[in-house]
């Protein structure tokens, strides 16, 4: 070693055990827009976290929906490792198989069309406004209808597009050509267009807004609204894609079944959260007329669908597909609904209402409990705070709804113990 790095001081210690030393770095040295857990993670495996005092927790959350495979799957571990010790990112000047790949097997779930890769949710949703404005470029249309209580990400355009005012507070003006109509009413959207509106955006399940699934009626209704009116049918499947409802895109669900339903396909699919495992990646996919529109130069992302990232999204999929982990999703998502709403059942007074479909679920909570006065928080808040007191990792969905998004690969078991978990926590609060 050179006389100069030895005299080099030797980096601080990591810190372990110890939560209040984690926050002190982030009170001083991070941006405080997040309003963050007292808890501090350290390492996970599967369906389990540990924080940094070596308390153990259930993940139902697997990171807002992200960590499709759990923590640390080795599979996805060595497949991140082998390809960065091949190649790690050559930007997209050049070709290279990962991303080609990762793209053909989006596309073989939705038959046809291509796809553009992306870092995260809302830069895949900045590409399909992109697309859309290119699509209506030429006639002066740039309108773009959402929904109430959506959630489309939280760049400038991102914000423009969420139907919640909470979220675009202090930030004016908004980016324009976004415009709000409530959510399964294919009345009032149909209300709503103008001569400059070019597409419509909805989420399959409203994730942010409360867990909120779209009806077949309203979905098939838009495609022929859509249609009828030369409109592109733009879906985020950000939170409720990637084989969550137990297909690979949500619509794909909610249409089982239903007459029209096998045919029904929209213009454009925002992806991320699980597509890479929690790996940052994100995509969009365009159907096969409009494939082509943003050509050369239009479009493009330094870090969009790099060798690495390309080569853990497809390692994710392998390893869904190989261990058909949608139907995983829909058996166990069965099971946890049945049993959430046992509970609703029993404690009505807590518990008013289960929604969600497959590993996509949610639970309302009531808003007039005692049990809520005692903290200044809104009960999903605090309902999420009781039960990592238990030992079960959930996400807030507004003030009243608490999530479970767990990982794919949940097990039956891993299920059960979670709602035993939960099932005491609602009880001490009846
Ligand atoms: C999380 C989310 C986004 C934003 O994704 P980011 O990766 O955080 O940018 C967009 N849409 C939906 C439905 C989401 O749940």
């Amino acid at each position: 070693m050179s006389e100069s790095l030895r005299c080099t001081p030797p980096p601080p210690p990591l810190v372990h055990n110890q939560f209040e030393a984690v926050r002190e770095l982030f009170d001083r040295y991070v941006v405080p827009s997040y309003g963050r857990f007292e808890l501090a993670l350290a390492r996970g495996a599967g369906s389990y976290v540990w924080d940094v005092a070596g308390r153990r927790y259930l993940d139902l959350g697997s990171g807002i929906a992200v960590c499709a495979l759990g923590h640390a799957h080795p599979e996805v571990s060595r497949a991140l490792v082998e390809q960065a010790e091949r190649l790690v990112h050559v930007s997209n000047l050049y070709y290279h198989e990962p991303q080609g790949r990762l793209a053909e097997k989006v596309v073989q779930h939705l038959r046809g069309g291509k796809v553009f890769c992306a870092n995260s949710g809302a830069e895949a949703n900045e590409g399909l406004f992109k697309l859309a404005r290119k699509f209506g470029h030429e006639e002066g249309r740039f309108e773009i209808l959402t929904a109430h209580n959506s959630f489309h990400g939280r760049t400038l355009a991102g914000i423009a597009a969420t139907g919640q005012e909470k979220i675009k507070k202090g930030f004016a003006p908004m980016v324009a050509g976004f415009r709000h109509v409530p959510f399964n009413d294919l009345a009032a959207m149909r209300a709503a267009l103008s001569p400059a509106t070019v597409a419509v955006l909805i989420e399959g399940i409203q994730g942010e807004g409360g867990i909120a699934p779209a009806t077949p009626e309203y979905l098939l209704g838009l495609r022929a609204l859509c249609d009828e009116r030369r409109l592109l049918l733009l879906m985020d499947g950000v939170q409720c894609g990637h084989f969550r409802t137990g297909r690979f895109q949500s619509f794909q669900r909610l249409l089982e079944g239903v007459t029209g339903g096998d045919g029904f396909l929209p213009d454009g699919v925002s992806m991320a959260k699980s597509l890479g495992g929690g790996f940052p990646i994100g995509a969009f996919w365009v159907r096969a007329p409009y494939a082509d529109l943003l050509g050369p130069g239009t479009h493009a992302t330094t870090f969009g669908g790099t060798p690495l990232g390309c080569a853990v999204a497809l390692k994710v999929f392998e390893v869904i597909e190989r261990e058909r982990l949608a139907d995983r999703a829909r058996a166990v998502g069965e099971f946890l609904k049945t049993e959430l709403t046992r509970l609703s059942g029993q404690y009505p007074g807590v518990v008013r209402a289960v929604r969600g479909v497959g590993l996509m679920l949610g639970f309302e909570l009531a808003a007039d409990l005692p049990g809520w006065a005692s903290d200044p928080k809104p009960p999903s808040l605090q309902l999420v705070q009781r039960l990592h007191a238990a030992g079960v990792l959930t996400v807030p969905s507004g003030t009243h709804v608490v999530r479970l998004l767990p990982a794919l690969n949940l097990t039956r078991e891993q299920a059960a113990e979670g709602i035993e978990i939960i099932a005491g926590v609602i009880r001490s609060l009846a």
